[in-house]
Protein backbone atom coordinates (compact mmCIF):
# COMPACT_ATOMS: atom_id res chain seq x y z
CA UNK A 1 0.00 0.00 0.00
CA UNK A 2 2.74 2.56 1.40
CA UNK A 3 4.92 1.37 -2.22
CA UNK A 4 1.79 1.93 -4.44
CA UNK A 5 1.28 5.39 -2.56
CA UNK A 6 5.11 6.52 -3.50
CA UNK A 7 4.63 5.21 -6.85
CA UNK A 8 1.52 7.60 -7.41
CA UNK A 9 3.71 10.11 -6.13
CA UNK A 10 6.63 9.92 -7.95
CA UNK A 11 4.51 9.62 -10.93
CA UNK A 12 2.36 13.11 -10.39
CA UNK A 13 5.85 14.70 -9.66
CA UNK A 14 6.95 14.05 -12.94
CA UNK A 15 4.17 14.86 -14.66
CA UNK A 16 4.35 17.73 -12.83
CA UNK A 17 7.96 18.49 -14.00
CA UNK A 18 7.20 17.48 -17.62
CA UNK A 19 4.53 20.19 -18.16
CA UNK A 20 6.62 22.85 -16.48
CA UNK A 21 9.57 21.54 -18.82
CA UNK A 22 7.20 21.73 -21.88
CA UNK A 23 6.01 25.41 -20.18
CA UNK A 24 10.02 25.96 -20.14
CA UNK A 25 10.73 24.80 -23.74
CA UNK A 26 7.40 26.75 -25.25
CA UNK A 27 8.49 29.80 -24.01
CA UNK A 28 12.07 29.30 -25.24
CA UNK A 29 10.29 28.59 -28.80
CA UNK A 30 7.92 31.39 -28.62
CA UNK A 31 10.77 33.95 -28.42
CA UNK A 32 13.29 32.17 -30.94
CA UNK A 33 10.58 32.25 -33.27
CA UNK A 34 9.61 35.85 -31.94
CA UNK A 35 12.96 37.31 -32.17
CA UNK A 36 13.75 36.97 -35.65
CA UNK A 37 10.60 37.34 -37.18
CA UNK A 38 10.04 40.72 -35.01
CA UNK A 39 13.32 41.98 -34.06
CA UNK A 40 16.09 41.07 -36.82
CA UNK A 41 14.19 41.75 -39.42
CA UNK A 42 16.99 44.45 -40.29
CA UNK A 43 19.88 41.30 -39.87
CA UNK A 44 21.25 39.29 -42.67
CA UNK A 45 19.58 35.69 -44.53
CA UNK A 46 21.79 33.67 -42.40
CA UNK A 47 21.34 34.90 -38.68
CA UNK A 48 17.13 34.84 -39.70
CA UNK A 49 17.92 30.87 -41.09
CA UNK A 50 20.09 30.19 -37.82
CA UNK A 51 17.06 30.99 -35.80
CA UNK A 52 14.68 29.55 -37.99
CA UNK A 53 16.81 26.18 -37.35
CA UNK A 54 16.38 27.09 -33.38
CA UNK A 55 12.78 27.16 -33.90
CA UNK A 56 12.76 23.86 -35.70
CA UNK A 57 14.79 22.47 -32.93
CA UNK A 58 13.19 23.34 -29.77
CA UNK A 59 9.88 22.20 -31.54
CA UNK A 60 10.77 18.73 -31.50
CA UNK A 61 12.26 18.54 -28.35
CA UNK A 62 8.95 20.05 -27.45
CA UNK A 63 7.15 17.24 -29.20
CA UNK A 64 9.10 14.69 -27.80
CA UNK A 65 8.44 15.80 -24.33
CA UNK A 66 4.26 15.79 -25.55
CA UNK A 67 4.93 12.03 -26.01
CA UNK A 68 6.51 11.67 -22.22
CA UNK A 69 3.50 13.41 -20.83
CA UNK A 70 1.36 10.84 -23.23
CA UNK A 71 3.49 7.82 -21.71
CA UNK A 72 3.31 9.18 -17.94
CA UNK A 73 -0.77 9.21 -18.54
CA UNK A 74 -1.07 6.12 -19.93
CA UNK A 75 1.45 4.78 -17.24
CA UNK A 76 -1.12 6.16 -14.35
CA UNK A 77 -3.71 3.66 -16.20
CA UNK A 78 -2.13 0.77 -17.29
CA UNK A 79 -2.24 1.16 -20.69
CA UNK A 80 0.19 -0.59 -22.86
CA UNK A 81 3.18 1.74 -24.37
CA UNK A 82 3.77 2.14 -27.81
CA UNK A 83 7.40 2.10 -28.27
CA UNK A 84 8.16 1.95 -24.47
CA UNK A 85 12.01 0.77 -25.17
CA UNK A 86 12.15 3.52 -27.15
CA UNK A 87 11.12 6.33 -25.01
CA UNK A 88 13.16 5.39 -22.05
CA UNK A 89 15.89 5.25 -24.19
CA UNK A 90 15.66 8.76 -25.15
CA UNK A 91 14.11 9.67 -22.00
CA UNK A 92 17.67 8.70 -20.46
CA UNK A 93 19.66 9.59 -22.62
CA UNK A 94 18.51 13.22 -23.39
CA UNK A 95 15.66 14.19 -21.14
CA UNK A 96 16.39 12.93 -17.43
CA UNK A 97 19.33 15.89 -17.09
CA UNK A 98 16.50 18.41 -18.22
CA UNK A 99 14.01 17.33 -15.78
CA UNK A 100 16.99 17.54 -13.22
CA UNK A 101 17.78 21.08 -14.19
CA UNK A 102 14.07 21.59 -14.07
CA UNK A 103 13.42 20.39 -10.70
CA UNK A 104 16.38 22.29 -9.45
CA UNK A 105 14.94 25.40 -10.53
CA UNK A 106 11.77 24.79 -8.41
CA UNK A 107 13.83 23.93 -5.71
CA UNK A 108 13.31 19.87 -5.72
CA UNK A 109 16.49 17.69 -4.11
CA UNK A 110 17.95 15.61 -7.00
CA UNK A 111 17.54 12.19 -4.86
CA UNK A 112 13.34 13.19 -5.25
CA UNK A 113 13.85 13.68 -8.77
CA UNK A 114 15.99 10.67 -9.03
CA UNK A 115 13.48 8.08 -6.97
CA UNK A 116 10.78 9.84 -9.41
CA UNK A 117 13.22 9.18 -12.39
CA UNK A 118 14.07 5.75 -11.50
CA UNK A 119 10.13 4.66 -10.81
CA UNK A 120 8.76 6.05 -14.08
CA UNK A 121 11.92 4.02 -16.07
CA UNK A 122 10.61 0.74 -14.10
CA UNK A 123 7.17 0.97 -15.09
CA UNK A 124 8.56 1.74 -19.03
CA UNK A 125 10.70 -1.47 -18.19
CA UNK A 126 7.70 -3.94 -17.52
CA UNK A 127 6.04 -1.92 -20.44
CA UNK A 128 7.86 -3.17 -22.85
CA UNK A 129 8.51 -6.52 -21.50
CA UNK A 130 4.40 -6.83 -21.81
CA UNK A 131 5.21 -5.78 -25.68
CA UNK A 132 7.81 -7.69 -25.96
CA UNK A 133 9.42 -11.13 -25.50
CA UNK A 134 10.11 -12.66 -22.00
CA UNK A 135 13.73 -11.52 -20.94
CA UNK A 136 15.13 -15.24 -20.25
CA UNK A 137 18.39 -14.25 -18.76
CA UNK A 138 17.41 -11.93 -15.38
CA UNK A 139 20.41 -10.31 -13.81
CA UNK A 140 19.72 -9.58 -9.56
CA UNK A 141 22.79 -7.15 -9.84
CA UNK A 142 22.94 -6.31 -5.61
CA UNK A 143 25.29 -3.62 -3.62
CA UNK A 144 27.82 -5.71 -0.98
CA UNK A 145 26.41 -3.22 1.79
CA UNK A 146 23.07 -5.85 1.51
CA UNK A 147 25.81 -8.65 3.22
CA UNK A 148 25.55 -8.46 6.82
CA UNK A 149 28.55 -6.73 8.08
CA UNK A 150 30.10 -9.47 9.95
CA UNK A 151 30.01 -12.39 7.61
CA UNK A 152 32.93 -13.41 7.12
CA UNK A 153 31.90 -15.61 3.76
CA UNK A 154 33.01 -13.16 0.93
CA UNK A 155 30.25 -13.48 -1.56
CA UNK A 156 31.54 -10.90 -3.99
CA UNK A 157 31.61 -12.43 -7.31
CA UNK A 158 30.61 -15.55 -6.05
CA UNK A 159 27.34 -15.55 -4.12
CA UNK A 160 26.67 -19.16 -4.20
CA UNK A 161 29.80 -18.97 -1.31
CA UNK A 162 26.70 -17.92 1.07
CA UNK A 163 26.09 -20.10 3.78
CA UNK A 164 22.56 -19.32 3.82
CA UNK A 165 22.71 -18.42 7.63
CA UNK A 166 19.65 -15.85 7.48
CA UNK A 167 21.45 -13.13 9.01
CA UNK A 168 21.16 -10.91 5.79
CA UNK A 169 19.02 -10.84 2.91
CA UNK A 170 21.54 -12.63 0.51
CA UNK A 171 20.23 -15.95 1.56
CA UNK A 172 16.99 -15.49 0.17
CA UNK A 173 18.43 -13.52 -2.59
CA UNK A 174 19.82 -16.63 -3.72
CA UNK A 175 16.49 -18.83 -3.39
CA UNK A 176 14.39 -16.34 -5.53
CA UNK A 177 17.36 -16.29 -8.19
CA UNK A 178 17.06 -20.37 -8.03
CA UNK A 179 13.13 -20.53 -8.14
CA UNK A 180 13.11 -18.03 -11.10
CA UNK A 181 16.38 -18.53 -12.87
CA UNK A 182 17.79 -15.59 -12.60
CA UNK A 183 21.53 -14.88 -11.59
CA UNK A 184 22.42 -13.18 -8.57
CA UNK A 185 25.61 -11.05 -8.53
CA UNK A 186 27.00 -8.98 -5.57
CA UNK A 187 29.12 -6.34 -6.31
CA UNK A 188 31.43 -3.85 -4.51
CA UNK A 189 30.89 -1.10 -6.47
CA UNK A 190 30.48 0.58 -10.71
CA UNK A 191 33.35 -1.09 -12.35
CA UNK A 192 32.54 -4.40 -10.83
CA UNK A 193 28.59 -4.04 -11.99
CA UNK A 194 29.49 -3.09 -15.52
CA UNK A 195 32.07 -6.02 -15.55
CA UNK A 196 29.25 -8.57 -14.30
CA UNK A 197 27.08 -6.90 -17.06
CA UNK A 198 29.14 -7.75 -19.75
CA UNK A 199 30.02 -11.19 -18.22
CA UNK A 200 26.62 -12.10 -17.90
CA UNK A 201 25.29 -10.12 -21.03
CA UNK A 202 21.57 -10.02 -18.89
CA UNK A 203 18.41 -9.05 -21.37
CA UNK A 204 17.21 -7.34 -18.08
CA UNK A 205 18.83 -6.48 -14.85
CA UNK A 206 17.04 -5.92 -11.31
CA UNK A 207 19.59 -3.98 -9.68
CA UNK A 208 19.09 -3.09 -5.94
CA UNK A 209 20.16 0.53 -4.72
CA UNK A 210 20.49 3.64 -3.42
CA UNK A 211 18.73 6.20 -5.46
CA UNK A 212 21.90 8.11 -6.92
CA UNK A 213 23.56 4.46 -7.83
CA UNK A 214 20.69 3.78 -9.31
CA UNK A 215 20.22 6.73 -11.78
CA UNK A 216 23.62 6.44 -12.66
CA UNK A 217 23.29 2.39 -13.18
CA UNK A 218 20.41 2.97 -15.34
CA UNK A 219 22.31 5.39 -17.93
CA UNK A 220 25.56 3.64 -18.22
CA UNK A 221 23.57 0.46 -19.22
CA UNK A 222 20.87 2.40 -21.68
CA UNK A 223 19.69 0.22 -23.99
CA UNK A 224 19.62 -2.61 -21.79
CA UNK A 225 16.65 -2.61 -19.40
CA UNK A 226 17.63 -1.85 -15.54
CA UNK A 227 14.51 -2.67 -13.34
CA UNK A 228 15.65 -0.57 -10.26
CA UNK A 229 14.50 -1.31 -6.62
CA UNK A 230 16.02 0.58 -3.62
CA UNK A 231 17.47 -0.40 -0.82
CA UNK A 232 16.72 0.73 2.69
CA UNK A 233 19.21 2.07 5.30
CA UNK A 234 18.41 1.41 8.69
CA UNK A 235 21.82 1.90 10.20
CA UNK A 236 22.64 4.36 7.66
CA UNK A 237 24.05 4.44 4.30
CA UNK A 238 26.13 1.26 2.59
CA UNK A 239 25.97 -0.46 5.86
CA UNK A 240 23.45 -3.37 6.81
CA UNK A 241 21.33 -1.91 4.20
CA UNK A 242 17.72 -4.23 3.48
CA UNK A 243 15.89 -4.37 0.47
CA UNK A 244 12.22 -5.42 0.00
CA UNK A 245 12.23 -8.82 -1.02
CA UNK A 246 8.24 -9.00 -1.58
CA UNK A 247 8.94 -6.31 -4.27
CA UNK A 248 11.42 -7.99 -6.10
CA UNK A 249 9.78 -10.99 -5.94
CA UNK A 250 6.60 -9.51 -7.34
CA UNK A 251 9.07 -7.93 -10.10
CA UNK A 252 10.39 -11.74 -10.80
CA UNK A 253 6.60 -12.75 -11.05
CA UNK A 254 5.38 -10.14 -13.26
CA UNK A 255 8.37 -10.33 -15.78
CA UNK A 256 7.50 -13.99 -15.84
CA UNK A 257 3.87 -13.95 -16.15
S1 LIG B 1 23.07 -15.08 4.68
FE1 LIG B 1 24.99 -15.56 3.68
S2 LIG B 1 25.96 -13.63 3.26
FE2 LIG B 1 24.35 -13.24 4.75
S3 LIG B 1 25.39 -13.36 6.72
FE3 LIG B 1 24.60 -15.41 6.29
S4 LIG B 1 26.28 -16.45 5.25
FE4 LIG B 1 26.74 -14.28 5.22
Amino acid sequence: MLLQREKASDKRLFLALIVLTAFLVLSVLGLTYFVPTVGLSSFPDVVRWIFFGGVVFIGLVFTVILGFLAAVIALGRDIPIPYAKKLRSIAIKYFFPLFVTVGRLVGLPKERVQHAFVTINNELVISSCRNGKTPKRILLLMPHCLQYSECPVKVTYRAENCKRCGKCPIKRLLELAEEYGAVLSVATGGTIARRVVKETKPDLIIAVACERDLTSGIQDTVPLPVYGIFNSRPQGPCFNTQVDLEALEAVLKEINK
